[in-house]
């Protein structure tokens, strides 16, 4: 099987004044294509800096001082700004948690996601606006025709999610990193998000990463999990033996925290399960 990503033992090393030395600390998993493997930990166990990293967008302060991040056999950590932004949009996007400060207040949306066109095709800006429209019906949003001159704040937060969803398939990437994508949702909206998500992969063989600090969310969607605890990897499995049989104390009591009927009412909502 082609891994369409391979971390290969990758330490981020965290400023000096920090509470320890790295923020993710010798990190290995992949991702086979059409996978979703789901990063699951406490707050500060380093899922957005493996995702940062993957994507080469560590803030400065921060340093990958060993490993490899492979996609699809190129080592992001090795590529050049040019080839980073080259890179993120055709070959991988990323989601991110707040859709409202991920989008521009001022643009209208339609136009944000030609933006992304613009950049990476040659696309003239009528077959931008007529992508863009495309693009929106296929995130099922309603009347796109319209709603492509709208501006962020007239969206829904689940339609502000959709939006930046569309952005990050306009050219069609086949990798994408979710970072807590739905925690800002309610949870209807949130099992309307992940449902969507599961329907694209179908669609355009995606292969996600999910971040989640919330494992109610993750048992439904992923094939595999990893388990962060302060930068190190406590566990990585399937994720059907992680939640039925959790081997670390740390693992158990993450499982132990999801709220009692909370795994069911997403269940209830989401088509798998
Ligand atoms: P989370 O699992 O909540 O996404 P992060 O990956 O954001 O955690 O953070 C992992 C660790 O790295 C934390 O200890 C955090 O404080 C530290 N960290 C993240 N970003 C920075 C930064 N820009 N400067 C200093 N420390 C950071
Ligand atoms: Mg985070």
């Amino acid at each position: 099987m082609t891994l369409v990503l391979d971390v290969k033992n990758l330490s981020v090393e965290l400023p000096q004044s920090s509470d320890r030395q790295y923020a993710v600390e010798d990190i290995s998993f992949s991702l086979g294509a059409g996978e979703i493997v789901c990063v699951v930990g406490e707050s500060g166990s380093g899922k957005s800096v493996t995702a940062q990293t993957v994507m080469g967008l560590l803030p400065r302060e921060l340093r990958a001082v060993r490993g490899q991040t492979l996609l699809q056999e190129e080592d992001t950590l090795l590529a050049d700004p040019k080839r980073l932004r080259d890179l993120r949009g055709t070959r991988m996007a990323m989601i991110f948690q707040e859709p409202m400060t991920a989008l521009n207040p001022v643009a209208r949306v339609g136009e944000q996601i030609a933006e992304v066109l613009e950049i990476h095709t040659d696309l003239s800006a009528i077959e931008r606006r007529k992508k863009a429209i495309e693009i929106m019906e296929a995130v099922h949003l309603p009347d796109p025709q319209k709603m492509v001159d709208s501006y962020p704040h007239q969206l829904s937060g689940g339609q502000r999610q959709r939006i930046c969803i569309a952005r990050a398939l306009a050219v069609k990437p086949e990798f994408i990193v979710c970072d807590e994508s739905v925690s800002a949702l309610d949870v209807s909206v949130q099992a309307q998000v992940l449902n969507l998500l599961l329907d694209l992969r179908e669609e355009f063989n995606l292969t996600y990463i999910f971040i989640s600090h919330d494992l109610s969310v993750v048992k439904f969607i992923s094939d595999r999990m990893v388990v962060m605890n302060a930068g190190q990897i406590e566990e990585y499995d399937s994720s059907d033996v992680i939640y039925n049989n959790p081997q670390k104390a740390y693992t158990q009591k993450l499982i132990q925290a999801i709220p009692k009927g909370e795994i069911a009412d997403i269940e209830r909502r989401l088509k798998v399960g």
